[in-house]
């Protein structure tokens, strides 16, 4: 079999791979990614946090991401049965990025292995690691080609940014179930001809449905929008037919998109993704490192994947410097606990969004401003920034805040 010897295999060409591979690759090591599929290929995960553009930046990707005139995002609004809660990220507490992008992830992760290619890294696509084994932090990795050809390739180390394919906590048993509920989404982009651009294209939109749903709704610059509803099974097994007939029936179910999506034309067929929060005991091992979703992916409530993906790519890359520069890591401390950091923030939120504790602060009556511009940081990203108490306090300030709000609206109430 051909063997092929690099310094850093990185498995997956996602964002958190491309990330890596960049960072890796500017520190004078040989880096090579392996694919599984064809670029471009679609996968979801459309709009971003303004956090991920320091890691972008960094892997020296944003030039070429400007370039491609994707929809800049500047906030994200919330709206239940008329009230609305419109964050804006220049508002923000942290200091940091005020704006994102809304991106068709298919045109975003092609600029992203594009882009790396150009710096010098190859990336073979259609090329899925089937095996791998280890000898101390050396590796010899098996892949094979569509056409079922194999070879193997040595590496000093690998980082696995593969995605929902998780190809390291498969190969060595590390799947550990996530607490989170499992829920359902279907979705499918539009051409929106009714958007509005008044308050929009510039944010997404989530729209609270049901107790526990929500509509997802990302508007591109080609005037193609994303929406996607998501719920657990009791709302999804409502509706029967076809994709295409549950879709339209669920944006018939709620007044604003029943209005704004009334015989909207579909740019594709529906698609149903489920299940989908997953995680691992150990983000690393003698010789690897997991970033992205295959750590742990949660929800996508509050956009989190892309910039957690990125973010953990990029701390991962330049630990991967050092320790290929010889220096011992500590990966518990320098990685592990920031990584869980980031993941452990928003997994309250996400917590805090399907018990209705978000609902009773993003539609309380009369919102404090430093508390929105601290909440807003959290939304943009800023996850580890321990001077923001709705950060440092995460899994109890959010509760401690909704009790707050209830007593005062009731006590208001009462004396009206
Ligand atoms: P990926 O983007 O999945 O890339 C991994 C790559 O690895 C893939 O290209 C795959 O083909 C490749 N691969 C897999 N197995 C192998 C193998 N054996 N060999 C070689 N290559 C392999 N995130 C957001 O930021 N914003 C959102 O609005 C958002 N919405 C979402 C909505 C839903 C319904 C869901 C489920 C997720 C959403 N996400 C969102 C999350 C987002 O999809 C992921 O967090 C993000 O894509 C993670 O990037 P990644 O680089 O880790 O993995």
């Amino acid at each position: 079999m051909q063997t092929e010897k690099v310094d850093v295999l990185v498995i997956g060409a996602g964002p958190s791979g491309t990330v890596a591979a960049s960072i890796i690759n500017k520190a004078g090591y040989s880096v090579k990614i392996v694919e599984k599929l064809k670029f471009p290929r679609f996968v979801i995960g459309e709009s971003l946090l303004p956090r991920c553009m320091d890691a972008l930046t960094e892997a020296g990707f944003v030039d070429a991401i400007s370039a491609k005139g994707f929809q800049q995002k500047s906030g994200a609004k919330f709206v239940k049965q008329g009230k609305i809660c419109d964050f804006t990220f220049a508002e923000q507490f942290t200091p940091g990025w005020q704006w994102t992008w809304q991106v068709t992830r298919a045109d975003f992760d092609k600029t992203l292995a594009d882009t790396v290619e150009q710096m010098g890294v190859p990336v073979e696509y259609e090329t899925t690691v089937t095996n791998i084994v280890f000898n101390g932090s050396d590796s010899t990795t098996t892949v094979e080609d569509i056409h079922g050809n194999r070879k193997q390739i040595e590496a000093r180390f690998i980082v696995d940014g593969s995605g929902y394919g998780r190809v390291i906590p498969k190969l060595f048993n590390l799947e550990k179930e996530s607490v989170l509920q499992p829920r359902k989404a279907l979705f499918a982009h539009t051409n929106d001809v009714r958007r509005s651009m008044a308050d929009e294209p510039n944010r997404i939109t989530a729209v609270v449905h049901d107790k526990g749903v929500w509509i997802w709704i990302i508007p591109f610059s080609t005037g193609v929008t994303s929406v996607g509803f998501v719920g657990d099974h009791t709302f999804h097994d409502k509706f029967t037919g076809s994709q295409e007939e549950m879709f339209r029936a669920m944006l018939a179910s709620e007044p604003y998109t029943a209005e704004r999506f009334k015989d909207v034309e579909l740019v594709f067929e529906p698609r149903k993704l489920e299940a989908w929060s997953a995680t691992t005991d150990k983000f690393y091992g003698e010789g690897f490192v997991l970033t992205g979703n295959v750590t742990e992916f949660l929800d996508p409530i509050f956009s989190s994947g892309v910039t957690l993906a990125t973010v953990s790519a990029q701390t991962a890359a330049k630990l991967v410097i050092r320790k290929l520069q010889g220096e011992n890591i500590d990966w518990e401390k320098e990685y592990m606990e920031p990584t869980m950091q980031g993941v452990n923030v928003f997994r309250s939120y996400v917590m805090a969004w399907y018990e209705g504790t978000l609902d009773t602060i993003f539609f309380s009556n009369n919102p404090d401003p430093l508390v929105k511009a601290q909440i807003c940081s959290v939304l943009a990203g800023y996850v580890w920034d321990q001077s923001n108490p709705y950060v440092q306090l995460h899994a109890t300030e959010l509760k401690r805040l909704a009790r707050k709000i209830e007593l005062t609206e009731k006590l208001n109430a009462g004396s009206n």
